[in-house]
C-alpha cells in the first residue's frame, strides 16, 4: 500500500510552480546525502520561508539509503515547524529516476514528486516512458518532470560528454502526449563542477579565471513562446563559487580550473518560466571548504561534529544566497504566518 505524502506533511510541486511563474521567480531544488545537508537546508528554507526541493538522487539512495532518506524528509517538516516556520512547503523528490519500477516504488514511498529522465532514449519511447510515470503519480497526485535535450557532465550515473540543446519544436508534442507537469530543458547548463572545458571558456584578463559560454537564452525563449505559462525546470545549475574553489584548493585540494554556471545567468532564468533550479555541487564544494579549512587549522580535532559543524555552516550560508540573491524564493512561502 502506497504511503501517503500528503500525511507526512509534504507538498507536491503543482502550487508553488505556479506562483513561481507568475512571480518570476524559482524554487531551489538541492540534493541532500546526509544529516548535515538536510539540517542546513531546512534551516536555510524555513529561515527565509522559502519553498524547497530535497532531491534524492540514485548516488543518494545508494549512499544514504532510501528508507533513511525518506524519514529524514519526514522529520525535516517536523524540524521547519519547530525552526517557527508553521506552513513548510517541502516537497521529496527523485533525482533522475531511470526506469518506471523506480519511480513507482519512490510514489509508493512517500515522496510527493519524481523526475522521470528519458532523454538518452529515442523521442517515441521517452514519451512512452514518461507517460506511463505520469499515469501511475498522478493517481496519487504526485507531481512528474520529465527531461528532453540531453545536458554534459557527470551527476552520479548520469554521465555524457556533449550536450544536445532541447529542440523547441518538440515541446509541445512532448508536454502534451506524455501529461508530464514540468519539463527539464537543455540550454547550456551542465553537471558536476567542471562544467566547461577551458578552451570553451574566455579568461577574465584581470584575474585569469574561466568565464564560461552564455545560456542559449532562445533555445528558452523558443520553449516559452511554444509553452506558455509551462514549469521549466534548469539542471546542472551549481555556481561553483570561487571562494569555496579557493579555500579547498589552499587547504591541499586540487580543483584546477572548476567552473560553473555565472549568478547572473541564473537570475535571469529564475524570472521566466523557469521555476525550478537545480544546485547540488555548489553545496558538495561548501562541505568540502569546511571540512578542509577545519582540519587543516585544528590538526588536533578529531570529533566529526567540529568540521562538519562548519561544513554546515557554510552550506547553510550558500543555500541563504542561492534563495535571496539568486532564486528570489525569499518569503514566498503561500502562508507566512
Ligand atoms: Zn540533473
Amino acid at each position: 500500500m502506497a504511503v501517503d505524502y500528503k500525511k507526512l506533511g509534504l507538498v507536491n510541486t503543482r502550487a508553488m510552480f505556479k506562483r513561481a511563474i507568475n512571480g518570476g521567480w524559482a524554487v531551489p531544488a538541492f540534493n541532500f546525502n546526509n544529516l548535515e545537508q538536510l539540517q542546513a537546508i531546512i534551516k536555510a528554507s524555513s529561515d527565509l520561508k522559502s519553498p524547497v526541493i530535497l532531491q534524492v538522487s540514485k548516488g543518494a539512495r545508494k549512499y544514504a539509503n532510501q528508507t533513511l532518506l525518506r524519514y529524514l524528509a519526514e522529520g525535516a517538516v517536523q524540524y521547519a515547524k519547530e525552526l517557527g516556520c508553521n506552513h513548510p512547503e517541502i516537497v521529496l523528490h527523485l533525482d533522475h529516476g531511470d526506469s518506471f519500477e523506480l519511480c513507482k516504488s519512490c510514489v509508493d514511498f512517500g515522496f510527493s514528486s519524481v523526475m522521470i529522465d528519458g532523454s538518452a532514449l529515442p523521442y517515441e519511447e521517452n514519451i512512452a516512458l514518461t507517460k506511463k510515470v505520469v499515469d501511475y503519480a498522478h493517481q496519487f497526485d504526485v507531481t512528474v518532470e520529465g527531461e528532453l535535450g540531453v545536458l554534459a557532465g557527470v551527476e552520479d550515473e548520469v554521465k555524457s560528454e556533449e550536450s544536445h540543446y532541447t529542440k523547441p519544436e518538440e515541446v509541445v508534442d512532448f508536454a502534451t502526449r506524455s501529461g508530464v507537469d514540468s519539463l527539464a530543458i537543455s540550454i547550456g547548463t551542465s553537471h558536476g563542477a567542471y562544467k566547461f572545458k577551458p578552451e570553451q571558456c574566455t579568461r577574465d584578463p584581470k584575474t585569469g579565471r574561466l568565464i564560461p559560454p552564455p545560456l542559449a537564452f532562445d533555445v528558452l525563449d523558443a520553449v516559452m513562446e511554444k509553452l506558455p505559462g509551462f514549469p521549466i525546470v534548469l539542471h546542472g545549475s551549481s555556481s561553483v563559487p570561487q571562494e569555496y574553489v579557493d579555500i579547498i584548493n589552499h587547504y591541499g585540494g586540487k580543483l584546477p580550473n572548476a567552473v560553473g554556471i555565472p549568478e547572473d545567468q541564473l537570475r535571469k532564468a529564475a524570472k521566466s518560466a523557469v521555476c525550478k533550479i537545480n544546485i547540488d555541487s555548489d553545496s558538495r564544494l561548501a562541505f568540502t571548504a569546511g571540512v578542509r579549512e577545519t582540519l587543516a587549522e585544528h590538526p588536533e580535532y578529531f570529533d566529526p561534529r567540529q568540521y562538519c559543524g562548519k561544513a554546515r555552516e557554510y552550506m547553510e550560508q550558500l543555500y541563504k544566497h542561492k534563495i535571496t540573491d539568486v532564486l528570489g524564493s525569499d518569503n514566498k512561502l503561500a502562508n507566512l504566518d
